[in-house]
């Protein structure tokens, strides 16, 4: 019997904020005290109205299949969250909801990109988003943006790395893991190079779109010159605390919702009846919860900056949004602790959980071999108990 794993399989990588996230929770199932600030995740309970939305879909026994793109009443949620929110018109069909924003892009990958098309990715980019075009059998062309420019990418950078087989533009705003936003006017920008290159679809990663402490969420959605090929991906994962209810959703040019629901109905179907059901109750509530969480989260990232005010050689930016600091740590490469020898952000993110026991993940994951990234998505006694930590650790490497 051959145990051969497709090359398509074997050539992907382990996503590395879970598997960080699975590390610390072995050590903490052995009674090591790790404070995980691997995994980016709300570390509020879904909010009462959800719940019993869920609650109440389970004993009317709201069980059986659904269709295919999702049900009628969440989709409607979702046109009309669009229109309120950010003021982009999509009507139901456009609409189309998956397991997660996770299984959005990947689904949107899969209908836009053929062998070989190229789909430009700035970096910092989200863990996932290289290895979902590698499955795509697409190729990855990375735009490196710097802590220099707030970890963004410039329009001449975008109008360098467009070939003619670009055929994708993917990128968060708020960005996992850098928590940089675009600006209206940088946004304007990049959609005017778009518009000269008719073939390339921009998919935009909105999943932060409420965790958010500067103002105003912006989507390149809302430039004429590019809406009818712009994919906004979007969920209720971050900004309603509901990862676990695997809740995703995009609005689309009508062509790439109608493949995206070819696809699911060959390979997932409708998601989870009740999960949908919560969602519904999540978008139309006002958003007094999710902004009580930011307030919480915006308390937080204030507290983690000023610690990192004391660890010497740590340069970061402020994060307008997301819930991650991306620190630079290139001042401890090359420095040592007994034994241990610090090369890289990996090196240094297995000493913190080793000698601090805190869990990071490694720059290198999101395309940056300068980094480490904390999410701050914790209590705000573990931060500052994780943050002295690092602190302690960082100090003894000479
Ligand atoms: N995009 C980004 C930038 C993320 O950080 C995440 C969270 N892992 C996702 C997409 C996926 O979110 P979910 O599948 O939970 O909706
Ligand atoms: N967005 C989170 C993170 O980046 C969730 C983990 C994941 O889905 O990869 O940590």
């Amino acid at each position: 019997m051959s145990e051969k794993i497709s090359t398509r399989i074997n050539s992907l990588a382990v996503s590395q904020t879970l598997a960080m996230a699975q590390k610390s929770r072995e050590l903490q199932s052995q009674g090591i005290d790790v404070i995980n600030l691997s995994v980016g995740e709300p570390d509020f309970p879904t909010p009462d109205h959800i719940k019993e939305a869920a609650k109440k879909a389970i004993d009317e026994n709201f069980s059986y299949y659904t269709p295919v793109p999702g049900i009628p009443e969440l989709r409607k949620a979702i046109v009309e969250k669009f229109k309120r929110e950010n003021n982009l018109d999509y009507t139901v069909d456009q609409i189309i909801v998956s397991a997660g924003a996770k299984h959005s892009i990947a689904n949107v990958l899969a209908c836009v990109v053929d062998v070989g098309d190229e789909v430009i990715i700035p970096a910092p980019y989200w863990v996932s988003y290289v290895e979902m075009v590698k499955l795509a059998d697409g190729v990855n062309v990375i735009v490196p943006a710097g802590i220099e420019n707030d970890f963004k990418i410039t329009p001449e950078q975008l109008e360098a790395a467009i070939t003619p087989k670009t055929r994708a533009f993917l990128f968060s705003s708020p960005s996992n893991p850098t928590g940089s936003l675009y600006t209206k006017d940088e946004l304007k920008a990049l959609a005017d190079v778009f518009a000269k290159h008719d073939n390339i679809i921009i998919i935009s990663d909105e999943i932060y779109e409420h965790i958010n402490y500067v103002g105003k969420h912006e989507s390149i959605a809302q430039f004429e010159n590019v809406k009818n090929r712009t994919v906004v991906v979007n969920g209720v994962s971050k900004g309603y605390a509901m990862t676990g209810w695997r809740i995703g959703y995009i609005g689309a040019p009508l062509w790439i919702a109608k493949a995206c629901n070819k696809l699911q109905g060959q390979v997932t179907s409708g998601v989870c009846s009740i999960a949908q059901k919560a969602a519904t109750a999540a978008l139309t509530h006002d958003l007094s919860t999710t902004y009580k969480m930011r307030e919480a989260f915006k308390r937080r990232r204030d507290l983690v900056l000023e610690k990192t005010k004391d660890i010497k050689g740590m340069k970061t930016s402020v994060p307008g949004g997301a819930f991650y600091i991306f620190a630079d740590v290139t001042y401890y490469f090359g420095k040592s602790y007994k034994d241990t020898l610090i090369k890289n952000p990996e090196d240094l993110s297995l000493y913190l959980l080793a000698e601090a026991h805190v869990a990071t993940v490694s720059g290198d994951a999101f395309g940056d071999p300068n980094c480490l990234r904390f999410s701050y998505a914790t209590a705000d006694d573990l931060l500052i108990k994780a943050m002295d930590r690092i602190k302690n650790a960082l100090d003894k490497l000479s």
